[in-house]
C-alpha cells in the first residue's frame, strides 16, 4: 500500500493555521513510522505498546492543552483534536491512552485540584513518568453513573473508600486513579495512588476490541485516602461529566482517523483489485460505497473543526459534543464495515487494519456514553423533555 497522504476532499487544511498543520503532520509521521508497523502484533497479543509513552510525552501529546508551567504544550482544542485523529489512524487503543491521560486524569486535576495537587501531578503526567486512569463506571452502573454505590466515609485525616469500578482504561498500569465516590450522598473525586492499602487493579481479559489497550477493574477494599487526595473542587456528578465532555471531544476527532485509514486502504485496494476484467473501483456499487465514505469523512471533519472552534471560544455545550461523538462513531463503524466488504476475503485478515479498526470502534461507540445516551442528550436539548430520570 502507498504512503498515507491524508484525506481532504474539501481542502479543510485551508481552514487550519500553520501550527495546527505542523502538529498534525508530526503526529501523522510518528504514527506511520512508530505505530502502524507494530500495532497489529500488539493487538493480536493483547498488549499495550507502553514503550511509546515516553515518545508521545516528549512530543508533547500528553495533556497538550494545559499551560506550559505544568510542562504541557498549551495547544488549542483544534490541535488537540488533530492529535487524537492522527493517533486513532494508528489504533484506537493508543488514542484512548492519550484521551484518558489528558482528558480524564489531567483535566480533573487541573480543573478541580488544589495548587499542590496540580504542581505535584500535572508535570509528571505530562512527562509520562506517571500514568493515570479514571474510575467512574461500576459493575451495576454504566449509563447511569448517578446510581454508583462506591462510597467514601470521612475518617481521621482522610477518607475510607469502598467499592468497585469496572472497564477502566489504563487501570492496571496506572500510578494514580481518579476515583468517583459518594461522600454523604454527594459524588466527589479522589486521587487513589496505586500503593494505597486495599487498592488493586486486576486486568480484564477476553476482549475482542481495543486489544492494544489495558482495561481493568478497580477494587477498593476499605482504602484509606488522605485528606490531601480529595479533589477539593468536586461537588457532584456534574464534575465527572465535565471530564467526559473532554474525552468525548477527543473521541469525535479520533474516529475520523479510523475512517481515513479504512477509506484510504479501500480506495487503493479497489483501484488495484481486478475482477471481471477491470478494477472493482470501476463498478457502480463499489463507487457508491467509496462516495459514502468520503462524504461522511468530509462531514465529520467539518463538524469537528467547528466544534473545535466552539471549544476554543468557549461556546461548545455538552450536547454539541454528544452530537459529534454520536455521529462520528456511528459513521466510522459503517465505513469500517464497508471497507471490509470492498476488500472481500482479504478484509478479514490482519494484513489490513480494517477488522482491527472495526472491532475497536465497537468499544469507542459504547464508551464515554453509548450511542443511545448521546441520542437522549441531544433529544433532551432539542425538545426540552428528558427521556431519562
Ligand atoms: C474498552 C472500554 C474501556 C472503557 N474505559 C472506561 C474508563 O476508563 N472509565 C470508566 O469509568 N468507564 C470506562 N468504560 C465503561 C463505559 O463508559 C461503559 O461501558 C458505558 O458507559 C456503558 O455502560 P454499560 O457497558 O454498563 O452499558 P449499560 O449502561 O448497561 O447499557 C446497555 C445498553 O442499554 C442501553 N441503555 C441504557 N439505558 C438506556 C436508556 N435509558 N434508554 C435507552 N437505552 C439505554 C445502552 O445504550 C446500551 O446499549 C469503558 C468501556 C469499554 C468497553
Amino acid at each position: 500500500m502507498n504512503k498515507f497522504e491524508g484525506v481532504d476532499y474539501f481542502n479543510v487544511d485551508s481552514l487550519l493555521i500553520e501550527d495546527e498543520i505542523m502538529i498534525r503532520n508530526t503526529v501523522r509521521e510518528f504514527v506511520s513510522k512508530e505505530v502502524i508497523p507494530n500495532i497489529e502484533k500488539h493487538f493480536r497479543n493483547g498488549t499495550f505498546p507502553a514503550y511509546l509513552i515516553p515518545v508521545m510525552a516528549e512530543m508533547g501529546l500528553l495533556g497538550s492543552i494545559f499551560p506550559q508551567k505544568y510542562d504541557c504544550a498549551d495547544l488549542n482544542y483544534i490541535s488537540y483534536g488533530l492529535i487524537n485523529q492522527e493517533l486513532e489512524r494508528g489504533d484506537s487503543g493508543l488514542r484512548s491512552f492519550v484521551s484518558v491521560q489528558s482528558s480524564l486524569v489531567m483535566f480533573p486535576i487541573f480543573k478541580f485540584g488544589s495548587e499542590e495537587q496540580k504542581d505535584k501531578w500535572l508535570p509528571q503526567l505530562a512527562q509520562g513518568k506517571k500514568i493515570g486512569c479514571f474510575g467512574l463506571t461500576e459493575p451495576d452502573y454504566g449509563s447511569n453513573p448517578a446510581g454508583m454505590v462506591t462510597k467514601a466515609i470521612k475518617t481521621n485525616g482522610g477518607y475510607i473508600l469502598d467499592g468497585a469500578k469496572m472497564w477502566i482504561t489504563n487501570g492496571s498500569i496506572a500510578d494514580i486513579a481518579v476515583v468517583w465516590a459518594k461522600l454523604d450522598g454527594v459524588v466527589r473525586g479522589f486521587l487513589v495512588e496505586k500503593e494505597f492499602k486495599g487498592f488493586t487493579a486486576p486486568e480484564m481479559k477476553g476482549k475482542h476490541s481495543l486489544r492494544a489497550s489495558v482495561t481493568s477493574e478497580l477494587i477498593l477494599d476499605n482504602v484509606f485516602v488522605p485528606e490531601e487526595n480529595l479533589l477539593p473542587k468536586t461537588e457532584g456528578l456534574k464534575n465527572a461529566l465535565m471530564c467526559l465532555d473532554q474525552a468525548r471531544y477527543s473521541i469525535a476527532w479520533g474516529v475520523v482517523g479510523s475512517m481515513m485509514a479504512c477509506y484510504d486502504i479501500a480506495l487503493q485496494y479497489a483501484k488495484s483489485r481486478v475482477q471481471f476484467s477491470k478494477p472493482i473501483a470501476g463498478y457502480q456499487l463499489i463507487q457508491e460505497k467509496l462516495v459514502f465514505m468520503i462524504t461522511e469523512i468530509t462531514k465529520a471533519q467539518l463538524l469537528n473543526l467547528q466544534l473545535g472552534k466552539m471549544r476554543d471560544n468557549g461556546t461548545a455545550k455538552h450536547f454539541h459534543i454528544s452530537l459529534a461523538k454520536r455521529n462520528n462513531c456511528e459513521k466510522a463503524l459503517e465505513i469500517a464495515r464497508m471497507a471490509r466488504e470492498i476488500l472481500g476475503a482479504n478484509g478479514i485478515t490482519d494484513e489490513y487494519p480494517i477488522m482491527r479498526h472495526s472491532a475497536n470502534l465497537e468499544s469507542v461507540k459504547t464508551y464515554e456514553g453509548t450511542h443511545e445516551m448521546h441520542t437522549l442528550i441531544v433529544g433532551e436539548n432539542i425538545t426540552g423533555i428528558s427521556a431519562f430520570e
